[in-house]
């Protein structure tokens, strides 16, 4: 496929694609090149309030329509969406960058996560509480929130959205979107294959603009009854308190910063394995990307080793070559941000084991990087660097390691290996995460729970939790004459 057949992005407003009222466009960027690939229409408040009245007038009609009847038309999407993965697979790596066997994973993992709301949508139960007077009947209902605003980023420009959007249309919400302006084509692939199953018009719709602008209206605006986000910790904190001030309930899902314990009784061909590769997964911009690497130091060489060996078996180029393994950084903001933490890296006395260094001049390559002697001053140590990079640092003992896993503000993912169920026991009641792996990696499958702690966010984007977010309860107490 050449970048010819990258397609121009409208917005979705009312179950049409239309371009904004202003004919304001941006370009989009193949990270890969760093050359313009297509454009993005770019919405005004004329084209939000379009888009806030259909989605007032989705909710009513999505709301009535049965919850088998409603999964019938999403495992209909996911259909479309699976026969069109490896088309929408492409648009992604050509905006994203990610190798294409990545991209293409990610939209059939969306297919699955579209059936599991489907069929979860369907077991929204209320309750029949024993009232105290007989007469009486006491019920627990469960109701759609009402039309959602969502954000989400670019990382994952597919999953960020349908775990969002799913969720919502599962329990009868309107779902309003403002998807990443740079990886605008694959997020609106997805919602057309929504389009095409039937979804009426209204009940989903996406804008791209300035994200500033567009949340600060969706989130204050009297339509919208329900806020998630996905992006970095900073803004979260800001959408969370405009939710506030609005008294609109919200989701946030935002950066983390994972620590990976490898014990003195670990696999460490496994610990390589399963979390040297979840760490340069779409290049380490990933909020789940093991980050901080605690070793212990019977181990530690051994594994620094392995690690190295295996960053340097990666194929960096663009995610369209055949036999790429990882590409380049979504963005140039991401290179920027890499050099950065190389030089504080550098100055505060880490020892670069592999890597380090931008890649050619042309596109945003940055070679695979394995830091070890970090100094726990270290910005990587501390911030969330959004990149391929693994810092890696020894311990003694698994309370030390675990005391500094959950040094940080941020709580979102965490990895472990260890053969001893003794530290799995003491890993899974002291890590201070939302989520944990241990002797494998990341399998964030749409049935268990997605979300963090403390600086990471709140609320939960999978399993039953996931729908928890989008409904209401109301008590109704009946007294029968
Ligand atoms: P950023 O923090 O400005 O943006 C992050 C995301 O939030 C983008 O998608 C952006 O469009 C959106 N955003 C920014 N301001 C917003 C606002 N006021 N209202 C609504 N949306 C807004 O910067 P960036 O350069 O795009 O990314 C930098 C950092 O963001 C990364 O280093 C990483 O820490 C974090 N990030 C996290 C995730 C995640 O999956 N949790 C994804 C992307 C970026």
């Amino acid at each position: 496929m050449t970048t010819s057949s990258y397609t121009d992005t409208r917005l979705l407003i009312n179950g049409e694609w239309c371009d904004a009222e202003s004919g304001k466009t941006l370009d989009v960027i193949n990270p890969a090149t760093g050359k313009p690939i297509g454009k993005v229409a770019h919405a005004g408040i004329a084209d939000l309030d379009r888009a806030l009245a259909a989605a007032q007038r989705g909710f009513e009609t999505w709301r009535k329509v049965p919850s088998n009847e409603r999964a019938a038309t999403m495992r209909k999407a996911a259909a479309l969406l699976r026969e069109r993965a490896d088309h929408t697979a492409r648009l992604m790596t050509m905006e994203q960058g990610k190798p294409f066997a990545e991209a293409r994973i990610e939209v059939l993992s969306a297919c699955d996560i579209i059936e599991w709301f489907a069929d979860e949508g369907r077991r929204v139960y209320g309750r029949v509480v024993p009232p105290r007077n007989i007469n009486a009947q006491q019920l627990v209902l469960k109701e759609p929130i009402g039309p959602v605003a969502a954000f989400t980023p670019w990382n994952f420009p597919i999953n960020q959205v349908v775990r969002k959007l799913s969720a919502a249309l599962a329990c009868g919400c309107s779902f309003l979107v403002k998807a990443p302006e740079e990886t605008p084509a694959s997020p609106a692939a997805l919602l057309q294959a929504f389009v095409d199953a039937g979804v009426p018009a209204g009940v989903i719709g996406l804008v791209y603009g300035n994200p500033a602008e567009i949340s600060s209206y969706l989130i204050a605006h009297p339509v919208i009854r329900k806020v998630t986000f996905t992006g970095s910790t900073p803004v979260g904190k800001q959408l969370a308190a405009l939710a506030g001030q609005h008294m609109k309930r919200a989701t946030m899902e935002l950066g983390g910063h994972a620590p990976v314990i490898v014990a003195e009784d670990a696999d460490v061909a496994l610990a390589v394995k399963a979390a040297g590769a979840a760490k340069f997964r779409n290049a380490g911009q990933v909020c789940i990307s093991p980050t901080r690497f605690l070793v212990h130091n019977s181990v530690r060489q051994e594994f620094v080793q392995a690690l190295v060996k295996h960053a340097e078996s990666l194929k960096l180029g663009d995610g369209l070559a055949e036999g790429t393994t990882i590409g380049p950084l979504a963005n140039a903001r991401r290179l920027t941000a890499m050099a950065k933490v190389l030089d504080d890296a550098r100055s505060t006395g880490a020892t670069i084991a592999t890597g380090g260094e931008r890649v050619g001049s042309e596109g945003n390559f940055f070679a695979p990087t394995v830091l070890t002697d970090v100094s726990l001053e270290a910005d990587v140590f501390n911030n969330e660097p959004f990149g391929p990079v693994a810092a890696v640092r020894g311990f003694d003992n698994l309370e030390e390691a675990i005391a500094e896993a959950n040094r940080l503000p941020y709580g979102l993912a965490g990895y472990a290996f260890t053969k001893s169920s003794r530290n799995v026991h003491l890993l899974s009641q002291h890590l201070e995460v939302g989520m944990l792996w241990i002797n494998q990696p990341a399998t964030p499958t749409p049935e268990m729970p997605f979300g963090g702690v403390k600086d990471s966010g709140y609320g939960s984007e999978g399993g039953p939790e996931a729908l928890e977010a989008y409904l209401v309860t109301k008590s109704v107490t009946v007294m029968n004459g």
